[in-house]
C-alpha cells in the first residue's frame, strides 16, 4: 500500500530547536556564531550532527576533505541517492542560519520520514560540506569544488590558513580526516535549502525562492603605477596620482555594473596604497575588482566595459594600470527538472514563491556542473547575512524545510 505523503509536514519546533541547539557551538555575545571550518567549535557541531544522524538510523561516512555523508537507505539501492544538505561552518562573525538551515532541515526531513514510516524508492543522503565559507582556508566551497574535480584532493589538503596550518593538519586535529576518497558518494541530484542572503523575497513578501540560476563571477587583481612626488611642490597638471586614478576606476566599476542593473553588480573591496604618506602623492596602488552576473553575455559586457574605461582613464592620466583576470566562474543554470520540482512543491504546499537568482555562491552551484542540482531560498531579515544579526522566522524555516522534503520525495519517489 502506498503511503499518502501529500499532507506530510516537518516538525517546525524540532527544526527550530536543532538550529538553536547547534548555535551554542561558537555562540558570540551578540547572538551570532563564530564557527570557523575545522576548528574546535566545528568539531563540536560535527560530533553533534554525526550523533543525530546515527540516532536517525543513517550511515555516516567522512571523505578525505572532512565532508560528511549520512545515507538513508531506499528500496532500490542500485540507484545513487538524492543528495540534500549544506554546510555547518560560519563566518568569523556569522549567524545561526547560513548553511545551518539547509543541513539541519535535511536532518529534519529524515526524522519526519522516519516518524511517518516512509521508505523512499531511491536512497537519500545528507551532506555537510567542509569549508563553504572560505574565511579560514581559500577557496570558498573547496570541498564541493574538489568533489566535481575543479581541484585535486592533495591541492586542497595543502592549503594553509593565516597561521600556516594546512587543511590536512586541521582535519587531523579534529579527527575528521575521513577514509573515503573524495567523490566516493555518487548522487542522482542535489537540493540545497538556504536563506536568501538578499532582500528580494522579504521586499516582495514571498515565502519561497525557487532558485533557477546563480551568478557567475569575475575577479581581477589591479595595479596602478603613477609617480610619487612632493605633495607641496608638484603642480596639479604635472601629477600622475595613483589614488586619483583609482577614484575614477571605482566610479567606472560602479557605472559599468549599473548599466546592466539589475543583472550585474560590481565592487572594489580592497585597495592598498603602497608606502602611504600624508605629504606624498600616491605612486602605487593595488586593488581588487569583483563583478557578477547570471548572464554570460552581461559578464562579457562587464569585462569589455571595465577594460575600455580603464584604458581611457590611464591614457588621459598618463598612469599605468594593469588589470589581471584571476578567476572567471561561469553563471549557474540549475537543472530545469529539479527547479520545476521545487516550484511544484512550493505550489502544492500553498506557499507564495518566485523564481530567483542566487547572488552568492553555494556548494549546489559547484555540484550543478556534474549533476542536476537546485536550491530553495527562504527570506532572511532585512536581507542581512554574514553578520551576527542574521535572522529568519521559524515559519519561513519550516516552509523551506517542507518544500525541501516534498522536492526530495518527488525526486526519490515513495516505495510502495
Ligand atoms: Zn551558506
Amino acid at each position: 500500500m502506498a503511503h499518502v505523503t501529500s499532507n506530510l509536514q516537518i516538525d517546525s519546533t524540532r527544526l527550530w530547536e536543532a538550529i538553536h541547539e547547534t548555535a551554542k557551538f561558537g555562540a558570540t555575545p551578540k547572538g551570532g556564531v563564530r564557527r570557523l571550518t575545522l576548528g574546535a567549535e566545528d568539531k563540536q557541531v560535527r560530533d553533534w550532527f554525526r550523533k543525530a544522524c546515527e540516532a536517525a538510523g543513517l550511515e555516516v561516512h567522512v571523505d578525505a576533505l572532512g565532508s560528511m555523508f549520512a545515507l538513508r537507505k531506499g528500496r532500490d539501492m542500485s540507484k545513487p541517492p538524492v543528495g540534500l544538505g549544506s554546510h555547518l561552518d560560519t563566518q568569523p562573525t556569522g549567524g545561526k542560519f547560513d548553511g545551518v538551515l539547509g543541513t539541519l532541515a535535511a536532518l529534519e526531513v529524515v526524522r519526519t520520514l522516519n516518524d511517518a514510516g516512509i521508505e523512499t524508492e531511491v536512497p537519500i543522503c545528507i551532506v555537510n560540506w567542509t569549508n563553504e565559507e572560505g574565511s579560514r582556508f581559500a577557496p570558498a566551497m573547496m570541498a564541493s569544488a574538489a568533489y566535481v574535480g575543479d581541484f585535486t584532493t592533495d591541492d586542497i589538503l595543502s592549503r594553509k590558513d593565516a597561521a600556516g596550518i594546512t587543511v590536512a593538519e586541521a582535519l587531523n586535529e579534529i579527527g575528521y580526516n575521513g577514509d573515503k576518497p573524495v567523490g566516493f558518494q555518487k548522487f542522482s541530484g542535489f537540493v540545497e535549502l538556504h536563506i536568501e542572503q538578499g532582500p528580494i523575497l522579504e521586499a516582495e513578501n514571498k515565502t519561497i525562492g525557487v532558485v533557477d540560476s546563480g551568478q557567475g563571477v569575475l575577479w581581477y587583481d589591479g595595479k596602478i603605477t603613477g609617480f610619487e612626488s612632493h605633495a607641496g611642490s608638484t603642480p596639479m597638471p604635472l601629477r600622475r596620482d595613483a589614488l586619483a586614478t583609482l577614484s575614477e576606476i571605482v566610479l567606472a566599476v560602479e557605472a559599468t555594473a549599473k548599466k546592466y542593473t539589475p543583472k550585474a553588480v560590481g565592487t572594489i573591496g580592497e585597495a592598498v596604497i603602497v608606502n602611504p604618506s600624508r605629504n606624498v602623492i600616491p605612486g602605487e596602488i593595488a586593488f581588487t575588482v569583483d563583478c557578477r552576473s547570471a548572464d554570460a553575455g552581461v559578464m562579457d559586457g562587464l569585462d569589455a566595459g571595465l577594460r575600455a574605461a580603464i584604458a581611457e582613464i590611464s591614457a588621459r592620466r598618463k598612469v599605468d594600470v594593469k588589470l589581471d583576470l584571476v578567476w572567471r566562474k561561469p553563471p549557474t543554470h540549475f537543472a530545469p527538472k529539479l527547479v520545476n520540482a521545487v516550484e511544484e512543491a512550493a505550489t502544492k504546499l500553498g506557499f507564495s514563491h518566485r523564481r530567483i537568482t542566487s547572488g552568492a555562491g553555494h556548494d549546489a552551484c559547484n555540484l550543478n556542473t556534474k549533476m542536476p542540482a537546485a536550491m530553495v531560498f527562504v527570506p532572511c531579515k532585512d536581507g542581512v547575512s554574514h553578520n551576527e544579526l542574521e535572522d529568519a522566522t521559524q515559519a519561513d524555516c519550516a516552509a523551506g524545510a517542507n518544500v525541501l522534503m516534498h522536492t526530495v520525495l518527488a525526486l526519490a519517489g515513495v516505495a510502495s
